[in-house]
């Protein structure tokens, strides 16, 4: 039986599934909700091709130069791109122009029953069902098998994704630079929560159909995660996190990560994929813009370049300690909310407490009343300055690294 990535370090890119011609890895949850490859023993052959392929065992980081990025500030000019998109419309704009210039297929993220995978599109009309953050990790199983049958069949392909789901694909196609139609675009990601608790929140709420988790309804700047739901019976309802959205609650503090989240290979700079893109979180410029979504962008490489050299696009470069402070997932792999986490116990937690006690633990919004909660409160209020301290220290390094 192969040895592949441990529970705490595998990302749940699903490039081992992928690369296994015997049919003997399928995707599957662990019991805390989180995308497990697992292994058919009566189908393995032993191969060992799995193991090869995984950028988790082969300890595979980013091959872009530090000194090639650059960072900007950026919007679409199409406001009906922008307006479906998360930050800046970035994504849905060089997804325009790749199927329309060079007739290409585009790959990510798109949110079916309920549930997140990765699709090929190649028609205009459907780039919006990829547009828009969906924060529960998408199941990628097959999606790179049928990126390397386009890229040989000399198509070209731009894969979207989070950064390790990129090197899951550059894992899998071995050698990039035999790819010279291949282009990746990544989302900054500061981790995905559990299924199981997605799933939980859907129940309880009474949920029958998930719309989405983000929207521009009260503009881009004053934070715009809100889950939008059909529930059984027909009525759409817009949960924001302080509106007892729990699900988003315990995402937001980083309560559910999975647990290669809290501490990420790829969340670091030079980064994965040819282009990056991020909300221009703590941006002081530009206010004009700030209702509509406001992208940082960085480009890692000369692909990365050719890409947002789009006259669709409005960039302006942007100086390293003023789009970092607020973004600590550009450059941190560590993320020390791990100290508080449930991720572990999930199963446990959701099967045994009532909903009234998994709402405090889970989203740790307490209120000063409530003194039964107090020292959690307080415990969690010491893990978070510890955090900003340590986030402190490594932007610090950072900064000095791309100074010098
Ligand atoms: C799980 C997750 C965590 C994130 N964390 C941060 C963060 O900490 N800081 C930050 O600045 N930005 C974060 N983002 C990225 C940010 O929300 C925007 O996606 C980014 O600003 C791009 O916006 P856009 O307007 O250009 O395009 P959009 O239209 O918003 O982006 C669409 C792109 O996102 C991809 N995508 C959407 N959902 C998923 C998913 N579940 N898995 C893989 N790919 C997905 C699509 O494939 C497509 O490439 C996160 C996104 C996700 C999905
Ligand atoms: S060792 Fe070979 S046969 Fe077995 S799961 Fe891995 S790739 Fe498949
Ligand atoms: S290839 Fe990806 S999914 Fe498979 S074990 Fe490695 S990290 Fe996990
Ligand atoms: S934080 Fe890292 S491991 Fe977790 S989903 Fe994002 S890129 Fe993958």
């Amino acid at each position: 039986m192969p040895k592949l990535a441990s529970l705490k370090t595998c990302t749940g890119c699903m490039a081992c599934v992928d690369s296994c011609k015997f049919d003997s890895l399928k995707l599957s949850y662990s019991i805390n909700g989180f995308i497990i490859p697992k292994v058919d023993s009566n189908k393995c052959v032993e191969c060992g091709k799995c193991e090869i392929v995984c950028p988790i065992l082969n300890k595979e980081t980013s091959k872009n130069e530090l000194s090639n990025a650059k960072a900007y500030g950026a919007w679409s000019i199409n406001d009906k791109i922008r307006e479906k998109s998360t930050s800046g419309g970035i994504f849905g704009q060089i997804a325009f122009d790749f199927i329309t210039k060079n007739k290409g297929y585009v790959i990510g993220a798109s949110l079916i029953q309920n549930s997140v995978k990765h699709i090929v599109i190649s028609h205009v009309p459907d780039i919006q069902k990829l547009q828009g953050s969906k924060y529960l990790q998408s199941e990628t199983n097959g999606i790179y098998l049928k990126t390397l049958e386009l890229l040989q069949k000399g198509e070209h392909v731009l894969f979207s994704g989070t950064p390790c789901q990129i090197q899951g694909l550059y894992s899998y196609i071995r050698n990039r630079n035999n790819y010279e139609n291949l282009f990746t675009i990544e989302v900054v990601c500061h981790g995905v929560p559990s299924t199981s608790l997605y799933k939980y929140n859907i129940e309880k709420n009474n949920v029958d159909k998930v719309i989405s988790f983000r929207d521009k309804v009260d503009g881009w700047h004053k934070g715009s995660a809100a889950m939008t739901y059909i529930l059984r019976g027909g009525k759409k309802i817009r949960l924001k996190p302080k509106n007892h959205d729990f699900f988003l609650n315990s995402f937001g503090r980083d309560l559910s990560l999975r647990l290669s989240c809290y501490n990420c290979t790829f969340s670091t700079l030079p980064r994965v994929s040819d282009i990056t893109l991020a909300d221009y979180w703590g941006i002081k410029d530009w206010e004009n813009e700030w209702e509509k979504g406001v992208s940082l962008v960085i480009v890692n490489n000369e692909k990365g370049r050719q890409l947002l050299n789009n006259p669709n696009i409005v960039k302006h470069p942007t100086e390293w300690d003023k789009c970092l402070p607020k973004n600590p997932r550009i450059y941190n792999c560590k993320n020390l909310h791990s100290l508080l986490s449930y991720s572990n116990r999930l199963n446990f937690i959701l099967k045994t407490f009532p909903y009234s006690v998994n709402y405090f633990l889970l989203s740790a919004r307490i209120s000063n009343k409530n003194l039964i909660w107090l020292p959690y409160k307080i415990l969690v209020k010491i893990i978070g300055a510890i955090v900003k301290f340590y986030n402190r220290r490594t932007l610090n390094k950072m900064l000095t690294k791309l100074k010098s």
